[in-house]
């Protein structure tokens, strides 16, 4: 039986929300669902996107109201367009087997006067946009003094688009008898304030603690030089092969120059922003959510409420002024209990920005280093080694051609086929990187930010004397990041995990650093240790981390074949376009001629509250 059943919800929705794969309640859906039927309680919930809260709210309103009724019964006010339709889309869902449920979408851009006639043929949930719900309001055009309940959602987003007055007005045409739920991604004094106007002893569900962000989201940051910025993003770009991303960025203009900067390059993007038209907005939304964009390049206005699954990076090409912005910012990956990276390209000197986002989010951020571009190949080349083995064939279609492609590969050996079949995407991306520089900005840039006593974060300690660089013979082709890595070594040694230092996660294997002091008990621990079967190898690595990672000595030569990845010491070396999953040459001109977007005009920043 479907837990839902046992929150309450009666079958007819269950079966509706079966089918949309709702096996079980998420934890706010869980805990909200049960306080919320009861139909008695004002409600504040601390939720980020992506946790449940739509059914969190919307399956009790389906309960709750009374569809025999064609009168406004609810009001869901939220931020964004985007979320309006999505919520309405998703009540829609919900009460799909039910008879007479009238949901109607109330925003701006849109055609009026078909917003007035589907009010007019009567509706019992009005989910709106504070600007046009006020509009119809001003207009006479609807009738909320039988409304029970009204929703608050993304109130912080709200409020921070300057709503405050539009929904005082547009509430003060709702009885005082209703009730009110509001819900929130963060919780400043702002939403605290409405809260307190609007709701007598609400009931207070917090999911997580305040402002921090979803535990699944891994957060990282990389200090390059502002010139580097560019060629770094890709950089990381393409050490992810399976990328589906959002980048943010500060002004309209800076998205377009990085998709287009992009689109040259040969990688699937397109640009999200302020000035482009509802039409133009929902030709882009659609082809990223079909996946026929992989990057999205966004402002923040732009992307707000925006709820696509399976973001697996969030990417701040720059920072935002405030840590809100930033929360909203990283919720858009880990939705739906799915994991996600938020990384922050940053210059040394906004370490400091980096820090206050840690402090308001109560999380530590790892410091990660661009990968190498021997790391971009073995990813790469990993990553079309995986493809290979998951490819799904169709046997009917390619029987046909089989006789003739096994006489033009009848001289060839198993192994000789394998590695030209690699070969042929992973050439393209060593010529690329061939002589990629370093793009990391140097160390003693970022150390400055060190805080006083304190011991530098994971990543800072990297080539520190008191620290022993290790080496192991698991790394990301064994599934593990730096997170599950630092776990994995932290349990099975038995040492604290704030000890460890620099943590690198390679292809087939990585390195950590640990005190020398720890280096025996780390040994010891691992000693007849076995990951999936296999012995897991501990090695110091060779004569210290520098030297280790420049290619130089030590006992494990990870230079093989004629690819040489020394650095160019200078960086000055912009990089060249990379032309991305399926052009197969190099555009040189784009990434040579790009510019340093930092100090440009900034034009869509809105109002803001806190900022650094
Ligand atoms: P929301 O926070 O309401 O935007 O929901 C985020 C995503 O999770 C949406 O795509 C929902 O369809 C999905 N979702 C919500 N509740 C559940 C559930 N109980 N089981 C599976 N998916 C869910």
């Amino acid at each position: 039986m479907n837990p839902f059943i046992n929150l309450g919800i009666r079958h007819d929705i269950v079966n509706a929300i079966s089918e949309l794969g709702f096996e079980n309640p998420t934890p706010i859906q869980e805990q909200s669902i049960p306080v919320l039927l009861t139909g008695s309680n004002d409600f504040v919930g601390l939720a980020q996107t992506g946790t449940g809260k739509t059914a969190a709210f919307g399956l009790p309103l389906l309960e709750l109201l009374d569809f025999e009724e064609n009168y406004p019964q609810a009001l869901v006010l939220c931020p964004t367009r985007e979320l309006c339709l999505q919520i309405t889309n998703d009540i829609k869902n919900y009460s799909k087997k039910m008879g007479n449920v009238n949901v109607v979408a109330v925003y701006g851009g849109a055609s009026i006067s078909d917003q007035l006639r589907q009010i007019k043929r009567g509706v019992q949930i009005v989910v709106a946009t504070p600007g046009r719900m006020l509009d119809i309001i001003n207009r006479k055009a609807i009738d909320f003094t039988q409304v029970k309940f009204v929703v608050l959602d993304e109130a912080d987003e709200m409020l921070n688009m300057g709503f405050q007055e539009d929904i005082d007005s547009i509430l003060s045409t709702t009885p005082d008898t209703k009730k009110t739920w509001l819900f929130s991604a963060t919780m400043p004094t702002e939403v605290r304030r409405i809260a307190k106007k609007y709701m007598n002893e609400p009931f207070e569900l917090t999911m997580g603690t305040k402002n921090t962000g979803n535990a699944n989201i891994e957060h990282e940051y990389y200090i390059v030089r502002a010139r580097d910025k560019y060629a770094a993003f890709k950089r990381i770009v393409d050490f992810n092969p399976d990328i589906f991303g959002i980048v943010f960025c500060r002004t309209k203009i800076e998205t377009q120059d990085i998709a287009e900067a992009l689109l040259k390059d040969g990688y699937n993007a397109d640009s999200l922003h302020g000035d482009l038209s509802q039409q133009q907005r929902d030709k882009v939304m659609k082809r990223y959510r079909d996946r026929s964009l992989q990057l999205l390049i966004a402002t923040d206005v732009a992307a707000r409420g925006i709820d696509v699954n399976d973001v697996t990076h969030v990417i701040n090409y720059s920072l935002p002024d405030e840590v809100e912005n930033y929360t909203h910012r990283s919720g858009r990956t880990a939705r739906a209990g799915k994991t996600g990276v938020s990384i922050s390209i940053i210059n040394a000197k906004e370490l400091g920005k980096i820090r206050q986002i840690e402090r308001g989010l109560g999380k530590k951020f790892v410091k990660a280093e661009i990968p190498t571009g021997f790391d971009v190949c073995e990813k790469q080349l990993f990553s079309i080694v995986h493809k290979v083995h998951n490819v799904t064939v169709n046997d009917e279609q390619i029987e046909q051609y089989l006789p003739r492609i096994m006489e033009e590969f009848k001289d060839m050996t198993k192994e000789d086929f394998i590695k030209r079949f690699a070969s042929i995407e992973f050439n393209r991306f060593l010529d690329y990187y061939k002589n990629a520089p370093d793009l990391n900005a140097p160390l003693e840039e970022g150390r400055r930010f060190e805080r006083d006593g304190e011991r530098a974060p994971r990543g800072e300690g990297a080539g520190k004397s008191e620290y022993t660089r290790l080496f192991i013979n698991l790394g990301s082709v064994d599934e593990f990041n730096r997170g599950d890595l630092l776990g994995y070594i932290c349990n099975q040694s038995k040492i604290s995990g704030r000890t460890v230092g620099k943590i690198d996660v390679k292809g087939v294997y990585s390195f950590f650093e640990v005190p020398h002091a720890d280096v025996e008990k780390v040994m010891g621990g691992f000693k007849e240790a076995e990951f999936k079967g296999r012995p897991v190898r501990i090695e110091v690595s060779g004569e210290g981390s520098s030297e280790r990672r420049e290619g130089g000595g030590g006992g494990y030569q990870r230079r093989e074949g004629g690819y040489n990845r020394e650095r160019s010491g200078g960086g000055e070396r912009r990089e060249g376009g990379y032309r991305g999953s399926n052009g197969g040459e190099r555009n040189g001109s784009a990434g040579g001629g790009f510019r340093d977007f930092s100090g440009k005009r900034r034009e869509d920043r809105g109002e803001r509250k806190r900022r650094f």
